[in-house]
């Protein structure tokens, strides 16, 4: 199969676009001038079942609902669009709408961007002693656009809030002078979006003698469910195949963090290939995935995802917790029903599948898992620990935060017992600091949006 993308621009060439109904052609058209919307002709052909649109969870997955504006901004932007058809307005009202969705979730562009001889670095994040993020400039699209991506604000030009490195030279300069780090994780979009060549131009520095600290490179990529012929029968797919044996044959890990959001990504013939070609040449393929409300949120589902992954040689890995950005009311659910899910998904597979870890926020302070929903001295809680963290020693500290069913995201828990926070805002004067600052930044952009909002003659809210 030949890999053709579809964008806003050229979904109407598509043949399946005569199954959408006109309501959802109007959607994908309003929609798409605020979220990035684009698809390919595997994922079009292979994996959506026109038969069940739109309710089939890859049709969720990549084409847009009107559902993820509110109806005021739809109804306002559809206007604009196919009456006005201003486009100086509409663009004014689409940026309105993008600042309100949170483009910059978990304080990623002041908090994680390090810095070299005083220059910020920012083609990388170092947000974990052991771990740096590497964004190559050619790796920042995808084979296609999940339509909860949290990376949403850099595939519609929100150039301020974009990463991107042109070469390695800073990375490999900034990891000579930090022997702490151990693992790279090359990120996007989608690396693997990139020719054999470039991919080839970002590893192979990393595998230089001064380097031998950094023991794991990691590649994250959806390309195994969106594009698995890339890893089968694209035509440079052998050469990648040659750099994964390279990696390993030099002595470090390579591990695909593979993200699958639903077993039907993993039930063609060609995926189950892709995975069976990447761990023949010593490289891992981990799964891991966000749970999204309208696409994943049967335990079965998962169930058969981690199961199949394992019997073909991958590493179930993470169940994520939707993150509070772009469209989030659309996809998320209470952390107590996440925790349910993820509770009855892991009863039902075996131990080997057991390695998955969830439901997992990726927070300002570090990735937060719920171990559990408890009574404690008479109290309700959510039990939580950190997996990940800024400060390593907070790592698997048990700590309890006030049950709250409609809670759906770690800022809006409180601690419990009465506490007045959490064990690790008040852990050093430094964190207390930075917590301060913090809240300062989040002050000023709320401000600079509200400004923005009460000066719009749309009067978007
Ligand atoms: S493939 Fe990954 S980076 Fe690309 S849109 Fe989907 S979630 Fe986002």
């Amino acid at each position: 199969m030949k890999f053709k993308p579809y964008t806003r621009h050229t979904i109407k060439e598509a043949p399946q676009w005569e199954k959408l109904s006109a309501e959802q052609r109007e959607s994908v058209a309003v929609v798409s001038r605020v979220l990035p919307f684009r698809v390919n002709s595997y994922v079009m052909d292979e994996l959506i079942d026109w038969d069940n649109i739109p309710d089939d969870p890859i049709y969720r997955l990549t084409f847009l609902h009107r559902d993820m504006l509110r109806p005021s901004e739809y109804e306002a932007l559809r206007d604009l669009v196919f009456i006005d058809k201003d486009e100086q307005k509409i663009e004014q009202m689409v940026r309105q709408i993008r600042m309100r969705m949170n483009p910059h979730p978990a304080g990623q562009m002041t908090h994680n961007v390090p810095h070299l001889d005083g220059r910020p670095l920012s083609g990388l994040q170092h947000k974990y002693r052991e771990t740096v993020l590497f964004f190559p400039k050619a790796g920042q699209s995808c084979h296609a656009y999940c339509t909860f991506c949290f990376r949403w604000p850099q595939f519609v030009g929100m150039d301020e809030l974009k990463f991107d490195a042109k070469d390695t030279s800073e990375l490999v300069e900034y990891l000579k002078r930090h022997q702490a780090v151990t693992d790279v994780l090359i990120t996007g979009g989608d690396p693997m979006v990139m020719n054999a060549r470039s991919l080839a131009n970002c590893i192979e520095p990393l595998l230089a003698p001064e380097l031998a600290h950094i023991q794991n490179i990691r590649i994250g990529t959806k390309s195994v469910a969106y594009w698995p012929q890339r890893f089968v029968t694209d035509k440079d797919a052998d050469d990648v195949l040659r750099l994964f044996e390279k990696v390993v044959a030099s002595g470090k890990n390579l591990a695909l963090m593979g993200h699958y959001n639903h077993p039907a990504e993993l039930r063609t013939r060609i995926a189950q290939q892709a995975v069976r070609r990447i761990v023949s040449t010593g490289a891992t393929l981990r799964m891991q995935a966000p749970l999204i409300r309208h696409i994943n949120e049967d335990p079965a589902g998962w169930a058969e995802l981690w199961t199949t992954g394992v019997r073909l040689g991958a590493v179930p890995y993470y169940m994520f917790v939707e993150r509070d950005t772009g469209p989030s009311s659309y996809f998320e659910l209470p952390l107590a029903k996440a925790y349910e899910v993820f509770q009855a998904a892991y009863q039902q597979i075996s131990g080997l599948a057991r390695t998955v870890r969830g439901p997992s926020m990726s927070a300002h302070p570090g990735k937060v898992v719920v171990d559990g929903i408890i009574t404690l001295g008479g109290e309700k809680v959510f039990a939580l620990q950190f997996l990940q963290a800024r400060n390593a020693d907070w790592v698997r500290r048990p700590f309890y935060a006030k049950f709250d069913s409609k809670a759906t995201w770690f800022d809006q828990l409180v601690p419990a017992f009465g506490e007045d926070r959490f064990f690790f805002q008040q852990s050093s004067p430094s964190a207390r600091e930075e917590e301060v600052l913090e809240h300062r930044i989040s002050l000023v952009a709320m401000k600079r949006v509200r400004e923005t909002q009460a000066s719009s003659p749309l009067g978007v809210s």
